[in-house]
């Protein structure tokens, strides 16, 4: 593995920062403790380092010689608002709060690469190290963008990494074109006429309208998106009525959930077809239906000759156990942002077998100390291709 020897002699204090920061978990938009620790590890290191940048995020830029192309590497620093079931000696200390996406190991990374490459040196050219805070639904990293990101820092290209379970610590997954789905959400409100739950003659059901848009709802992937196409609906929340008060036909109903896609064209589609038969079943029992479809999160599609790059980087520290046909998460990054900027990719590092069965956002999760090396010797070596000197 390329740096093998240096990386594992900063090991100690690497997998001592990861474990600190599991045990202080903050959530999206709140990483005051976390970028503080972040910020100056870089501005240690000797890096340029730019503060809250939307909100808590962190940029540290390391230009070395007068090479002009400029490299963006991403990490997210927010935790999830659940609570640690699992022991172990560095747990949440934070009730409520848990870095159970593996973030802690990914800035861990990312700090390991800055610090790395700081002493070597041996490119040319500018790399960003890009914190971004609240990844976890929030919207960090278009805040970043909204905030100036790019006008401040331009990127040639963008690189973002993701530990992913069932993949060994010194495995690594680069695929071509899509990586993650667009992440959405709809809701829908059937308006009807509350009355006695006896006579609802004299109302308008909307919990029966609900009730037929629900059965009807998976025919949108089912019989209109091109089944050679992946889409995902799903209904995750309802509303109506009171449980207490079960003669009563209520006057609403609220349906909300889901929808990913990973063309812009399939995003379309869901975004039309599940308002339009929301209306339609709407009209069927001469009620309304306000819809609301609110678009979040972009799909991650990885650019051809971006992940040529990554792979190429991949390969360096793996060799021959890089995977280049993983399939990609119905789950969305808002890395997508990032990558709708510069030529992006998105790559997996292996967490090792899923312990007890535990995956992401499982409350038994934890990053895999394991996958340091080939996480940092990753990040350095991309640099040192992507800016050769
Ligand atoms: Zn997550
Ligand atoms: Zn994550």
């Amino acid at each position: 593995m390329p740096h093998g020897d240096l990386i594992q002699a900063d090991l100690p204090f690497l997998r001592g920062l990861r474990q600190d920061l599991h045990a202080h978990p903050e959530l999206g938009f709140e990483e005051e403790r976390t970028s503080g620790i972040v910020a100056s590890l870089l501005e240690e290191a000797g890096l340029d380092v730019h503060r809250g940048l939307g909100g808590t995020g962190v940029v540290g830029t390391l230009k070395v010689g007068e090479g002009s192309r400029t490299v963006g590497l991403r990490a997210d620093m927010d935790a999830l608002a659940m609570t640690e079931v699992a022991k172990r000696p560095y747990a949440s200390t934070i009730p409520g709060k848990m870095h159970a996406c593996g973030h802690d190991g990914h800035m861990t990374l990312l700090l390991g690469a800055a610090r790395r490459l700081a002493r070597t040196r041996a490119f040319s050219g500018t790399a960003h190290f890009i914190f971004q805070p609240a990844e976890e639904g929030r919207g960090g990293a278009r805040r970043m963008v909204e905030d100036g990101l790019f006008d401040l820092f331009p990127c040639d290209a963008v690189y973002g990494l993701h530990n992913m379970p069932g993949l060994a610590p010194d495995e690594m997954a680069v695929t071509v074109g899509p990586q993650l789905a667009s992440s959405d959400t709809w809701r829908v409100t059937f308006r009807g006429v509350g009355t006695h739950g006896a006579k609802p003659h004299l109302g308008k059901d909307p919990i029966t309208a609900g009730g037929h848009f629900l059965a009807a709802l998976q025919t949108i992937v089912g019989r209109v998106i091109n089944p050679l196409q992946p889409a995902v609906v799903s209904a995750c929340s309802i509303r109506a009525g009171d449980p207490r008060a079960l003669n009563v036909i209520p006057d609403t109903m609220e349906i909300g959930g889901t929808a990913r896609a990973y063309t812009a064209g399939v995003r379309d589609q869901l975004e039309a077809e599940i308002g339009r038969l929301a209306h339609g079943v709407a009209a069927m029992f001469g009620i309304e239906a306000d819809y609301a479809f609110e678009r979040r999160i972009p799909p991650v599609v990885n650019d051809p000759d971006a992940t040529a790059r990554a792979l190429r980087a991949a390969r360096a520290v793996c060799g021959p156990r890089v995977v280049t046909d993983f399939e990609p998460s119905t789950a969305g990054d808002d890395f997508a942002f990032f990558a709708e900027a510069a030529p992006g990719a998105f790559v997996w590092l292996g967490n090792g077998p899923a312990v007890d069965g535990a995956l992401h956002h499982n409350s038994a999760y934890d990053f895999n100390d394991d996958a340091i090396p080939a996480g940092v010797a990753y990040w350095v070596t991309l640099v040192e291709q992507e800016l050769a000197a």
